[in-house]
């Protein structure tokens, strides 16, 4: 069986693994002439973790990733949260730049044998399990995966986009040197919300070898908070604490605004969506490379099990989506509401996936992952 893929995300590698661990042999074609991640930097839960550790990435993920042992929130600079993590604690969350994540999974396949092909892009696909690309070649697969991101052209050349929707804030993500930001509190995940004079919110997030991510949301309509470069002199008015590293920031960075996609249907025929192309959300629960990840594992474990290709990735997705649809909700209400500003909102609604045990990942194997 052969798979060919559009993406080198953390979908596409993902499912790409977990297809050449059963057998199959894939070819990844990625659109950029570079593989690498993009964005900064990344929560991951332990329903991520026991994906890694189930396509052979865990160990170097965590090997160097930040374990914090506090989650903070702070609003108008009074502690209104303190959630400790990690250790013995309920909740397993690493922090670490995207690179770090990105690299031990391009490794592992890799390792695998996965063929990634670079400066190959996909424009389309057709349903009996064809994968277009830009070349003008048409690739014939018994699967076709559509991993190309919350933009996927794969997937709007299938006519299966459904809806988005945007929300009033989004994010500008940098990374800093931590310069002096280091023990006690400054190990910390602190949410720092400031509703006065205006509403901004720095996600501050220690990550490996000495690298601060900061995670800036901004309102859409704050022309001036949320434009690039960075004004160091607007986010220090409200976030005093963090002035010398805001300074610190370059020209770089992104504004992202808050969205959730949503299809009908993740697949037809032969072609699977996955990832952000099927299911992108706000990152208010910081669970969308996580569903990706078990997102395309379960679907390399379905198509796996039954040579009925299309049939599979019809169960695939009546037996998967369910975890998805509640998180992609939960996130949004989390964008509309801001209810973060008051706290963690860690209750069994928002907690529901980081706790879930995913599909094709065996606890025994998890329980073998060392965190010291
Ligand atoms: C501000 C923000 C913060 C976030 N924080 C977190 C977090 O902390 N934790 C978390 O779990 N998730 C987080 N997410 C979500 C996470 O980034 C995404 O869910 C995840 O990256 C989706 O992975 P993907 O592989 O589906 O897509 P992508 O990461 O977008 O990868 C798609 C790949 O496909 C390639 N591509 C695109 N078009 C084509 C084409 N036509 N042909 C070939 N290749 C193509 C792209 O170059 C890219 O390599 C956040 C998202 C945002 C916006």
């Amino acid at each position: 069986m052969h798979a060919e893929i559009a993406g080198a995300g953390f979908a596409g590698l993902t499912a790409a693994i977990a297809l050449r661990r059963r057998g199959w042999t894939v070819r990844v074609h990625e659109k950029d002439a570079a593989l690498r991640a993009f964005g900064a930097g990344i929560f991951i839960w332990e329903n991520g973790l026991r994906v890694l550790q189930a396509i052979g990435a865990a160990e170097d993920v965590v090997r160097g990733a930040h374990q914090a042992p506090v989650y903070e929130t702070r609003r108008d600079g009074v502690c209104v949260a303190f959630q400790r993590v990690n250790g013995d604690n309920r909740y397993r969350l690493l922090t670490m730049t995207r690179q770090h994540l990105y690299a031990p999974i391009l490794a592992s396949a890799l390792r695998e044998g996965v063929e990634i092909v670079t400066s190959s892009e996909a424009v389309g696909a057709r349903p009996e399990g064809v994968l277009q690309l830009l070349d003008g070649r048409s690739l014939q697969a018994d699967l076709v995966i559509a991993a190309d991101g919350v933009r996927s052209v794969v997937r709007d050349s299938l006519g299966l986009f459904g809806t988005r929707r945007k929300y009033q804030d989004g994010l500008i993500r940098v990374l800093v040197p931590r310069s002096g930001l280091v023990g006690g509190e400054w190990d910390h995940v602190i949410d720092f919300w400031a509703f006065t004079p205006r509403t901004l919110r720095i996600l501050y997030t220690p990550c490996e070898d000495g690298m601060l991510y900061f995670a800036m949301m901004a309102p859409r309509d704050d022309a001036t908070a949320s434009a690039l470069p960075v004004d160091p002199a607007i986010w220090a008015d409200c976030f005093p604490a963090l002035a010398p590293a805001l300074a610190a920031i370059g020209p770089g960075g992104r504004y992202d605004v808050y969205e959730t996609t949503h299809l009908e249907r993740w697949s037809v025929g032969r072609v699977a969506i996955v990832g952000d192309a099927a299911h992108a959300m706000p990152p208010t629960l910081a669970q969308g490379a996580g569903c990706a990840m078990m997102n395309a594992l379960s679907l390399a474990e379905a198509v796996s099990n039954d040579r009925d290709v299309a049939a599979s990735l019809q169960r695939w997705e009546a037996q998967e989506r369910h975890l998805t649809d509640h998180t992609q909700a939960r996130a949004a209400e989390l964008a509309r509401t801001r209810a973060l500003g008051s706290g963690t909102q860690w209750d069994d609604a928002g907690m529901r996936t980081a706790l879930h045990v995913p599909t094709a990942t065996l606890p025994e194997d998890y329980a073998r992952l060392r965190f010291t």
